[in-house]
């Protein structure tokens, strides 16, 4: 089955002047592998679409299925679905947000500490991922001491700490120049090939297009066409 399936994904919210429409019936497959890319203008539902099938929230209608296991409809409580999301997901945001007063290294073992690995071995894992994604050389560095992208390359590499055959990643390059921005989706897409993750990434930049397997547009809460 898929990593990812959505059927019907439908969100609403109640605003001022009435129902708005932020997802709207949107069904799409991600499977094994696979690297796709989410464009969209601004409102057309892409952050939303990553909160209901990360998990982060409940959907008005609709199903979100991880490697063919239904877990999140309307009744399902989001909460209860912790354990899931951490063990099959990992989030990849614009920003780092790396927690400061920690070092790279530590950054990364936490996540795998929170899903009860022993210290040691977190550590000495956090430390093999940051080698593989060239960042041996400042495992033991706050973050204030890391460039921008570097910064975001730890921010994977805790996305991926716990081996998540998901990531979710929305505007991932926005705030890097073209060539860390590149090096970045690199390794999206080396991590779909060698790992098998299948991975869905959020993003404006046109520069990005030749490296997804596959492209969806959103527009008004709805997927217009892939390609
Ligand atoms: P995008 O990520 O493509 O910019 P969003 O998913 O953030 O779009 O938003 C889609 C629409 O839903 C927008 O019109 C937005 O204002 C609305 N929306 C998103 N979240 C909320 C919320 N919590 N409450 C009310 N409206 C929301
Ligand atoms: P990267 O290739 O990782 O994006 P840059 O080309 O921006 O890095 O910077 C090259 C080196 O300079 C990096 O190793 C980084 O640690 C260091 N560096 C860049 N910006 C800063 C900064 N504001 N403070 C400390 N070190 C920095």
């Amino acid at each position: 089955p898929p990593v990812l399936s959505v059927r019907g994904l439908t969100r609403h919210y109640a605003g001022p002047s009435g129902i708005v429409r932020a997802l709207d019936g949107v069904s799409l497959d991600i499977a094994a592998g696979e690297l796709v890319g989410i464009f969209g203008p601004s409102g057309s539902g892409k952050s939303t679409f990553l909160m209901l099938a990360g998990l982060l929230e409940a959907p008005t209608s609709g199903e979100v299925w991880l490697a063919g296991q239904r877990v999140s409809h309307p009744q399902v409580n989001i909460d209860g679905l912790r354990a899931t999301r951490r063990r099959q997901i990992g989030f990849v945001f614009q920003r780092a947000n790396l927690i400061p007063f920690l070092s790279a290294s530590e950054n990364v073992a936490l996540s795998l500490e929170i899903a009860d690995v022993a210290p040691a071995d977190a550590m000495a894992h956090a430390r093999r991922l940051l080698g593989a994604l060239d960042l041996a050389h400042r495992a033991d560095n706050q973050p204030s001491r890391l460039s921008g992208g570097e910064q975001q390359r730890v921010a994977v590499a805790r996305a991926l700490a716990n081996g998540p055959p998901l990531i979710l990643a929305d505007e991932p390059t926005a705030a890097l120049d073209s060539v860390r921005g590149r090096q970045v989706m690199e390794l999206f897409r080396r991590i779909a090939a060698t790992q098998g993750a299948g991975i869905a990434v959020v993003t404006h930049d046109p520069r990005s297009t030749g490296m997804f397997d596959r492209i969806v547009h959103f527009e008004d809460g709805r997927m217009i066409d892939q390609a």
